[in-house]
């Protein structure tokens, strides 16, 4: 097999993982040669055109100097899209419908957990203490998503399966079936001052970051409830644990960070009104993720042209 089908695999994943993903996409792509970023040859590196990644150092990176494009195999490319922010090299990002379809049922099973109150179920339990709470159905409770890309539609379409009063905002505006749709400044207002839970599944970009902050916290209803399975940096922080402490905002849930893994001394582990999960809403499923890169380079080995690539001046 000639160098020109060569992919480098570039990732900081641990060295065993790394193992099962390139034995995985070998077996997807029978016409490639993937191998792992530290046993590709110094003469070989010249004919490399496009790499599979997960989170690559940029070091790395740059010893590829004929690199056009990437595959990541993950959604979630903000990382990358700073350090490539002047190169010339492209981005494909991970779209897998499964991946869509896993996060929307952590977007079900997180907005069950909120709406059927189980945090002050669980706090009463704790305390011996015997109390109902008044039941609100779900087509009372309103649902606000911040994204409505391949996550938030997906996440959309779940939730008013299951009865569930569902907005959504995105920066462009959006058409989806029983689901209120917002775009621009005034409708983020709008949508916040409806939303019960409000649930977080935009891309970290220079526009997004920190953007909930005091005033949009302050814009929710008295009593509601966030879920961010987007990334840490969308939220901030100082602002969440005012809004927790003075009970404006009664719970959230937490699966991304700034810094993962959370560091111990983090205030989020031990705050009685914080669930933290260890990013786990919607893990990569190798077996699809493994066809869908396949599927890309095969047809980009067919026609030369790169698949949709994430667009650098808007970062996502
Ligand atoms: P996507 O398809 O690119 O969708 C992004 C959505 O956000 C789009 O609706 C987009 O609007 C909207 N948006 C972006 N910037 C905006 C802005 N400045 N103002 C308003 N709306 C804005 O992304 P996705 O596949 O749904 O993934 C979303 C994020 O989820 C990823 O970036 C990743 O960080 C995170 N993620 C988390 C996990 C996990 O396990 N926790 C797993 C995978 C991904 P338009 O529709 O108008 O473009």
């Amino acid at each position: 097999m000639s160098a020109y089908h060569m992919i480098p695999f570039i990732s900081q994943l641990p060295e065993a993982e790394q193992t099962i993903w390139i034995a995985a996409l070998n077996r997807a792509l029978p016409d490639e040669r993937v191998i792992h970023v530290s046993e590709v040859e110094q003469v070989e590196k010249k004919h490399c055109q496009l790499a599979i990644v997960a989170n690559p150092k940029a070091e790395l990176l740059a010893e590829f100097e004929n690199l056009t494009w990437l595959h990541s195999i993950w959604a979630g490319v903000e990382k990358l899209m700073i350090s490539l922010a002047e190169s010339p090299i492209e981005v494909v990002r991970l779209i897998d419908p499964r991946l869509s379809s896993t996060m929307a049922e952590a977007a079900l099973a997180w907005t069950l957990y909120l709406h059927r109150d189980m945090p002050r179920y669980a706090k009463q339990q704790q305390n011996k203490h015997w109390q109902q709470h008044p039941h609100i159905l779900a087509s009372e409770r309103r649902i606000g998503i911040l994204g409505l890309g391949e996550l938030g539609q997906a996440s959309a379409k779940q939730l008013r399966k299951n009865g569930f009063q569902v907005m959504g905002w995105s920066r462009t505006k959006k058409h989806i079936a029983k689901v209120v749709t917002y775009s621009d400044n005034d409708g983020l207002a709008e949508m916040l001052s409806k939303s019960d839970i409000l649930l977080c599944l935009l891309p970290l970009t220079p526009a997004t970051q920190g953007l909930v902050d005091k005033a949009i916290l302050a814009n929710l209803p008295q009593g509601s409830a966030i879920i961010n399975f987007a990334r840490g940096g969308l939220i901030d922080n100082d602002a969440l644990i005012c809004a927790l402490n003075s009970k404006h905002i009664s719970h959230a849930v937490l699966d991304v960070f700034d810094h993962e893994p959370l560091a111990p001394d983090s205030v989020f582990w031990q705050h009685p009104d914080i669930t933290v999960l260890p990013h786990i809403s919607a893990p990569t499923n190798q077996a699809s993720a493994c066809d869908i890169v396949a599927k890309n380079i095969m047809q980009y080995r067919q026609t030369g042209i790169i698949p949709v690539c994430v667009d650098k001046t808007i970062g996502y």
